[in-house]
This record gives C-alpha cells, structure tokens and sequence, in this order.
C-alpha cells in the first residue's frame, strides 16, 4: 500500500486558552511517534491551503462570513465557550480543508492508496451553519462532497469512530442518501445526539456505547452495526473521522480502548475497501486529547493503513 500523510507546520498556529485540550502539542506527539523508522516508507507532503469556495461545499457563504468575522488581529476570540479563534486560525482551518481535498485527489489519481491528514482543528462537530465543539468547518463532509463532484464518487460512506458523536456530519448528510455516516461514540456524552433512533434517510447509522465499554464490546458494535451497513451499501470511497479519544487514558471520555483496538478496526475499513472502493480510504485526524494515548493510536492507525 501507498500512503501519503499530508502535514503542514500551519496547524500549529491555531492556538487556544491556556489549558485548552485541543492544543498544538497533539500534533507534536504524533509527529514525535511519526519519527520511528517504521514509518520511513510514508509519503510526507506538506497540505496545501483551501480555498474559500471549499467551505461552500458543506456551508452556506453565512457560516463562512461569521468564521472570518470572529477571527481576532491578536490574541483569542471564542465563537462559544469550546471553540476558539486565533490570528491564523483561519488559514490553518483552510489548510486542513486543503490537506483533506489533496489526500482526495491523490487517492482517486492512483497516487496513493490511502492518505492521512494530520490537521487541527478538528471538524466533525461543525454543523452546516454551526461552529462548535473545537471545529469551524467540517472537513470531512467537503471532502466527501469533492469527492462526489470531482471524481464522481457515487456511494460515500464516512466512518467516524471519534468517541463523541459526529453531530455535523450527520447535520449535513441527514437527508442525502448518497453518503453513509456510521459512527461509534459515547453516549451520554458531549454533544448529545447519536441515538440509535436517529437514522436520517436511513443513511445514518448510529453506534452509541456506554461509558466504560471496552475492546470486547466496541468491536462487536463495530461489526454488527458499521460493517454490516457498509456491506450493504457497497461504498466506492471510504473517509474516516479519525478520533482518538475512545483511548483508555483519554480525559474527555470514559470508553476503554487501546491502540490495538484501532488497529484492528482499521484492517475491517481496509477489507471493505479492498472489496468495493479499490482501496481507496481517506482518513483525518478528528479528536484524541492524551497526549500519549493519541500519539500511539494515531500511529498504529497510520501503520495500519500503510500495511493495507
Ligand atoms: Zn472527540
């Protein structure tokens, strides 16, 4: 396998309060863990920057105007009490829409099999006309949506495994039978949705776990309720909302996994590939806030996907 990881010293610009878990120093342990010689064969391109028209792809020019309007000359603007805005803010959240746009590209011209964008912010939060939860623009619903107009992508399905429910992504998808949205996630949880109830154009499928499920458990939901969606709809490109905050040392939540776990539920993605997407997958980091727990997930992850 073929796997270009897309980076860009940019997304260390977006900075945030003091004490603030979505911080540069989550890009610097992966890039740490990155450094092992396993890892040499990667393809390491730097993101390029998005343009604004990308935005439009998953959000009205409103939403788009009200980002820039809260990005500050210096210091820090908050949109709400989670998600916050620094001078280059912006254009590293432009770059993350960049870097997933180009990790789309490459897999569809053969460059690569699968790709990586090592980003921040993250984005699935971002509903169409809402910016919340870390995340201004939902990178993943673009490239979903570049995906279908630029390469033709017919059956899109989005596999997000962030321990939090990818309320955007479902916000933006909930009517459009065109893209699959499975996701695991903690529930209770932040942001609140996920239910299993919640089926969209029956596109939607939801895997909520209780806290402290471990290894066990997830991968019996993952199987019985994302896999068996994704046989069915057969997907000829495969994104993945790549969080990594489901790890046991986590903070922000209670789910017990282990990097493994991640490994493992790579491999099923890679197998649904290989069968119905010509193993086409493209996966963007998404959230993980210990330090150690995201270095080593992310990297198993990475691993994973260059092996196929
Ligand atoms: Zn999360």
């Amino acid at each position: 396998m073929t796997t270009i990881l897309f980076e860009n010293p940019i997304f260390l610009e977006h900075k945030v309060p003091e004490g603030h878990p979505e911080r540069p120093d989550r890009l610097k342990a992966l890039n740490l863990a990155l450094e092992h010689e396993r890892f040499s064969p990667l393809s390491r391109q730097q993101a390029p920057q998005g343009n604004e028209d990308l935005v439009l792809l998953a959000h009205p020019e409103e939403h788009l105007r009200t980002i820039m309007s809260f990005i500050p000359e210096e210091g820090i603007n908050s949109f709400e009490a989670d998600t916050h805005a620094s001078p280059a803010s912006l254009q590293a959240a432009l770059t993350g829409i960049g870097g997933a746009v180009a990790a789309v590209d490459a897999v569809f011209a053969g460059k690569a099999d699968n790709a990586f964008v090592a980003s921040r912010p993250p984005g699935h939060h971002a509903e169409r006309n809402k910016a919340m939860g870390f995340c201004f623009f939902n990178n993943i619903a673009i490239a979903a949506r570049h995906a279908q107009q630029r390469h033709g992508a017919e059956r899109v399905a989005i596999v997000d495994w962030d321990v939090h429910h990818g309320n955007g992504t479902q916000d933006i998808f909930w009517d459009d039978p065109s893209v699959l949205f499975c996701s695991t996630h903690q529930m209770p949880l932040y942001p609140g949705s996920g239910a299993k109830t919640e089926t969209g154009a029956g596109n939607i499928v939801n895997a909520p776990l209780s806290p402290d499920t471990g290894s066990d458990h997830f991968r019996e939901a993952f199987k019985s309720r994302i896999l068996t969606a994704l046989d069915d709809f057969r997907p000829d490109f495969i994104l993945i909302s790549a969080g990594f905050d489901a790890h046991y040392r986590d903070p922000l939540a209670q789910i017990n996994l282990v990097a493994e776990d991640f490994d493992w539920a790579t491999g099923r993605l890679l197998d649904v590939a290989g069968k119905t997407a010509n193993n086409r997958i493209v996966s963007l980091l998404e959230g993980g806030y210990d330090l150690q727990g995201l270095a080593e997930s992310a990297g198993t992850h990475i691993y994973r996907l260059m092996r196929g």
